[in-house]
């Protein structure tokens, strides 16, 4: 079984002192493929300099997340889209990037947000979209700028209704540590419901620790206990049952990457 982390962040300065070993433990576990989405144009050339290595595949995705909007300087954007540009060969996505209603400024997020889906549609590549408390803000840009690629749904919450909008729209929902707290009833619920290949499975290490690990940092070798949480809400119970669930996320994770 091999598992695809579609979602870390292993270029943070959290695994300065100890990357070379949270990959040796990854790859150690099968996690042998991950997708590096961007956070700041500052981190773009870290990231794109990442090779692959100690049975590791590294994917690489170019994008802004609203959480640093305020460290933007002027121009970011278009410095962004012409390194995405540049490097098309060595990415697989546009991201992350998204709304985000616990930050301020949500019109210069809207903004931001559509212009990351125009360089998307431009490149022929998917979105790697963030969200909290937006999903209303987030289809109103899909119905002014619809993602031609879909993408990933990065830690998905909400109800079946929103889950099945993004899936016509093209999306996968990203499947992470929320699932393992009891409290996200909802979205236990929704995912437990999902068939496999709308989802795809992802840590956001280091940050979004799982239920039993709060406070400490996330690693990708933790997607297997999110694969262990999403069997059991399956009810798949026997080795070879989980094979093919195994099987089949890593199929979807390559498919809306395009890869
Ligand atoms: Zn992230």
């Amino acid at each position: 079984m091999a598992f695809f982390d579609t979602h870390c962040h292993i270029d943070f300065d959290e695994f300065e002192n100890d990357r070379d070993k949270v990959l040796a433990d990854a790859a150690h576990f099968n996690v042998s493929h991950m997708l590096v989405p961007g956070v700041t144009f500052a981190q773009s050339d870290k990231l794109l300099s990442f090779e692959n290595t100690q049975g590791i595949t590294f994917y690489k995705a170019l994008g802004l997340h609203p959480y640093f909007l305020n460290e933007y300087e002027e121009g970011d954007f278009e410095r962004l889209a012409t390194l995405a540009k540049s490097h098309r060969e060595s990415l697989v996505a546009i991201g992350e990037c998204g709304i985000d209603r616990s930050i301020e400024k949500l019109d210069d997020q809207q903004q931001l947000f559509l212009q990351h889906i125009e360089l998307a549609n431009q490149l022929s590549l998917p979105l790697v979209v963030h969200h909290r408390k937006s999903h209303d803000l987030i289809a109103e840009a899909f119905k002014t700028l619809k993602p031609k690629f879909g993408g990933i749904i990065h830690a998905f919450s909400g109800s079946a209704q929103v889950a099945n909008y993004y899936v016509e729209q093209g999306f996968k929902l990203g499947v992470g540590g929320t699932i393992t707290y009891s409290r996200a009833e909802k979205t236990r619920d929704v995912i437990a419901n999902m068939p496999i290949e709308h989802l795809v499975l992802e840590t956001d290490a280091p940050s979004m620790p799982l239920y039993g690990f709060q406070g400490q940092r996330n690693v990708p070798t933790q997607i297997i206990r999110v694969f262990d949480m999403l069997c059991e809400l399956k009810g798949v119970e026997t080795q070879s049952a989980r094979h093919l669930v195994a099987e089949q996320l890593y199929a979807s994770s390559c498919s809306v990457l395009r890869i």
